[in-house]
């Protein structure tokens, strides 16, 4: 089918992205949205726009059926489902092309495969791509061997859902007494959660860091890879700040995993953008999950390879070969991404309303990835996301003093943000080092915390 036209199955700034990317591409756009996001950016932008029904993403972003008819009725020709929402659903895919839309993304079977862990991982280590050590597929009932494995491995171990998502569906366990009960306990939950009780062990990794290879694959048998990102600064496992290339990680790594991956690709068929996730230790990268969709956190790889990641799975999707080869691709200075949430700085309760000022910074290197004007009223029923600040520059110490210039120079009035904590993080002498854990923040945080907490007990003299 020839691409004329794309329908945008999400909400927010990616709808605004993918916009962007279809209107360059000169292909028409139909915006899909909720009651209450009438107002959002990309459906004023849009050729057409539908409302697909009220707030409730389960009613809207999440119904398959309005998402569909809306793609009949307006004779769109793919269906973008950017991130969040569908874009991960097999379901959604498979009923995208059973109705005779593209769906820009991975076949239905891929995002299967990749969707359970423990499939993932088997594909990912035919392809020579490392894997943390652990069971070699879902463990069984027979205690007295999953405690052999676990010897083997090693204590402290991790249990995890095939079908896990958004941090769920995981249980470290530190001796062998805890064992079977913690199996136990991570079945359970997988099956209310997943809908599938298999569950599988892991070493568990004390310190790591998160470093994610982006690649881009035609599914003709051509797969490239945009080197790695560091997301190693999450609080409750989502990601706040990440930076590209990771500090430390040497070209030869580089290559060394970015080609695995790649392989992977083409041995998988796979079609369209991904991101291989590795926690990285003591100089060892351990694959532990594919995301088969394009990231918030793309734009740090678009400035630093000068690759446009969205407009290039919009244009395999539709058929085309990768406009790029591996030796095209050079990795150029740093990048740095702040997410910028409307919520509280220090309880990070979502705060939502009307931007009653905004200002954008700019300047060179400096970008603005936002659905946001002034004026707009966030609405308290979707992730507090509000814009994502890039900035780029030649080393990572000047991208660091770039960034907390335009964030001096970010405002947004009406509602609270996460600017403060930005600021914070970019002048902690652990961040202007590089290559903190993913525990890091969440430590941090709660120092804070308890010395807010001792200076509010003490007398006042
Ligand atoms: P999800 O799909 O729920 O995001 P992941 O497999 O990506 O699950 O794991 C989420 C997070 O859990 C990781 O980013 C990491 O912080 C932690 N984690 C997962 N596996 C391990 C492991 N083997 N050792 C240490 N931490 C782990």
């Amino acid at each position: 089918m020839k691409l004329e036209k794309v329908l945008i199955a999400n909400r927010g700034e990616i709808a605004l992205r993918v916009l962007r990317a279809c209107r360059q591409l000169g292909l028409a756009t139909v915006a899909v949205h909720s009651t209450a996001d009438r107002d959002l950016m990309h459906v004023k932008l849009a050729d057409e726009s539908i409302c697909i029904g009220p707030p409730a993403p389960k009613d809207s972003y999440l119904n398959i059926p309005s998402i569909i008819a809306a793609a009949e009725s307006s004779g769109a020709s793919a269906i973008h489902p950017g991130y969040g929402f569908l874009s991960e659903s097999a379901d959604f895919a498979e009923m995208v092309e059973k109705s005779g839309f593209i769906f820009i993304g991975p076949t239905a079977d891929t995002i299967r495969l990749m969707g359970d862990k423990v499939s993932a991982k088997k594909a990912m280590q035919k392809a020579g791509v490392p894997c943390v050590p652990g069971s070699a597929g879902a463990l069984g009932d027979d205690i007295a061997e999953n405690k052999r494995l676990a010897a083997k491995i090693g204590y402290p171990i991790i249990i995890k859902a095939a079908g896990g998502g958004g941090g769920r569906g995981m249980r470290v366990v530190r001796k062998e007494e805890e064992l079977e009960q913690s199996i136990a306990l991570t079945k359970r939950e997988a099956d209310m959660f997943f809908n599938n009780p298999s569950v599988y062990m892991e070493k568990f990794l004390e310190n790591p860091r998160h470093i994610e290879f982006q690649v881009l694959s035609d599914g003709q048998g051509h797969a490239v890879y945009l080197g790695e990102r560091d997301c190693s600064m999450q609080r409750r496992n989502q990601k706040v700040l990440e930076e590209a290339p990771a500090p430390f990680i040497t070209a030869e790594q580089r290559k060394a995993i970015g080609s695995r991956c790649a392989k992977a690709c083409v041995d998988i068929g796979y079609r369209g953008a991904g991101t291989f996730e590795f926690l990285y230790e003591n100089g060892e990268f351990y694959f532990i999950e594919m995301n088969t969709r394009v990231q918030v956190e793309h734009p740090v790889t678009e400035m630093i390879t000068g690759v446009d990641i969205v407009r290039e799975m919009i244009s395999v999707c539709a058929g085309n070969p990768l406009s790029v080869k591996q030796s095209d691709i050079k990795v150029q200075g740093h990048a740095f991404e702040c997410r910028i949430n409307a919520e509280d700085p220090k309880t990070f309760i979502p705060s939502p309303g009307t931007i009653k000022w905004l200002h954008v910074p700019g300047g060179p290197g400096v970008r603005w990835d936002s659905h946001v004007y002034q004026g707009y009223k966030v609405p308290p029923y979707y992730d507090s996301l509000v814009g994502k600040l890039i900035v780029h520059d030649d080393t990572r110490e000047l991208a660091r003093l770039r960034m907390l210039e335009a964030l001096d120079e970010l405002v947004l009035e009406g509602i609270k943000t996460n600017i403060p904590l930005h600021k914070d993080l970019l002048t902690d002498p652990a961040e202007i080092r590089g290559g903190a854990s993913i525990h890091y923040l969440e430590k941090k945080l709660e120092e804070q915390a308890e010395k807010e907490k001792a200076a509010a007990a003490k007398p006042k003299a």
